[in-house]
């Protein structure tokens, strides 16, 4: 696996595929800058090697060219984050741009605009991708959000750098940070599974059953498992087409000795909304007219006694519909016990979707080994795919 610490970049041009869709307010001001955080260290590596840096992005979704889908918007934050002056360009193909890259002195930065202007990006398009790859010397992917997808920039770019290419520090440690979790992982290894649906976490499941020594699954799929068990659910969020396939997957985790843990209890409400009347049910006992939101306080102990038993851990999904404060306890519970055990040692990964948004609503960014900062990417390599943009690495 080829890193940024395999080159020298002194009077190099790094062009370097980053993250950079951000959010931006009405007044298109950044209003979340951890992307651009996240590529620092990439950017500040090159620098100080004597090198400079040809940052390439998308950001949004612009039908063609949309000025307020402009990477312009976000130089100024760029310049604040890395304390050194951007120069911006507004293609990222073509003369202009070819010029600005050639004229490019060390210790430089150049950001190019948007680069989904062009739908050959989006289409992988080789032509693009060569025309891009006439930017720099060395090509460098530092965007784990966009390593699912066989964009020009993320995957076909990397062709033309046969022996120039590799990992910026953040997809190395993303990458790092899986294997640490499916290969190379301390056992006991826990797996948490919240979240909606079972139907959207199935083939994570099977990927991860031959991995993990424990299995625990919350948030709403809880209730397809139980009513697959016979138990009664109530008016629960259920799957009644995944009943089988939920049992098929309890056997399957029995076959493979992996514990799994459901919850015992629940806390109910009558409607789905935060200011329901609410109250502690059995999980598998939950009267008509009532459903569960969230793990109840038996359920809460159960699953911290494993994960502070666990050496690594993986979460993924909230227990509870944490979006409503009255039903975002277990989530918290969980969050302090994934604390504790990092505390105590264990490596923890925080990765997809909603799990990162309640990781950092509720303060455990900082507590927890890794949090991930691709959704999509980081669900795809849980099941077990390979990610084009890290393939292209690779080959
Ligand atoms: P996912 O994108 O599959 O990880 O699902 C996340 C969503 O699951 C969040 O919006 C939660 O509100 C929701 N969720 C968690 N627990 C429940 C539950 N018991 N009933 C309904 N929705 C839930």
């Amino acid at each position: 696996m080829k890193t940024l610490n395999d080159f020298n970049f002194e009077n190099k041009k790094a062009l370097i595929r980053v993250d950079f869709n951000v959010p931006l307010n009405n007044d298109f001001e950044v209003t979340d800058d951890t992307r651009i955080n996240s590529a620092k260290p990439t950017i500040i590596k090159i620098l100080e090697d004597g090198g400079s840096c040809i940052l390439m992005s998308h950001l949004g979704r612009p039908k063609g060219e949309q000025s307020e889908f402009s990477l312009q918007h976000i130089v100024k934050k760029v310049e604040e984050i890395i304390g050194v002056e951007v120069k911006f360009i507004g293609n990222c193909v073509g003369g202009e741009a070819e010029t600005a890259a050639a004229n490019l002195q060390p210790g430089q930065i150049l950001l190019l605009e948007n680069l989904r202007f062009h739908e050959e990006e989006k289409q992988g398009g080789e032509t693009f991708a060569k025309q891009l790859s006439k930017l720099g010397d060395i090509y460098v992917n530092d965007a784990f959000g966009t390593a699912h997808r066989a964009h020009a920039s993320t995957t076909v770019v990397a062709k033309f750098f046969p022996e120039n290419k590799c990992f910026g520090k953040l997809l190395a440690k993303e990458i790092e940070s899986i294997d640490k979790v499916m290969q190379t992982g301390e056992k006991p290894v826990t797996a948490i599974l919240g979240g909606a649906k079972v139907s959207s976490k199935i083939t994570i499941i099977d990927n991860i059953l031959d991995k993990i020594d424990h299995l625990i699954i919350g948030g709403g799929m809880t209730f397809t498992f139980i009513k697959a068990q016979g138990g009664q659910i109530g008016d629960s969020l259920v799957e009644d087409d995944k009943l089988e396939l939920a049992a098929t997957i309890l056997e399957k985790a029995k076959a493979k000795n992996v514990s799994v843990h459901l919850p015992v209890d629940a806390i109910i409400a009558d409607t789905f909304s935060n200011d329901a009347h609410t109250n502690t049910s059995k999980v598998d006992a939950i009267p008509e007219g009532w459903m569960g939101l969230d793990i109840g306080p038996h359920t809460e102990a159960l699953f911290a006694k494993v994960i502070e038993d666990s050496k690594t851990i993986l979460w993924n999904g909230p227990l509870g519909v944490f979006e409503m404060p009255n039903f975002a306890k277990g989530t918290i519970s969980l969050g302090h016990a994934i604390a504790n055990a990092t505390e105590n040692g264990a490596f923890s990964l925080v990765g997809g979707g909603d799990s990162v948004a309640a990781v950092k609503q509720f303060g455990f960014e900082d507590k927890v080994s890794y949090v991930s900062t691709g959704g999509g990417a980081m669900l795809e390599s849980l099941e077990g795919k390979t990610l084009p943009g890290i393939a292209a690495i690779l080959n």
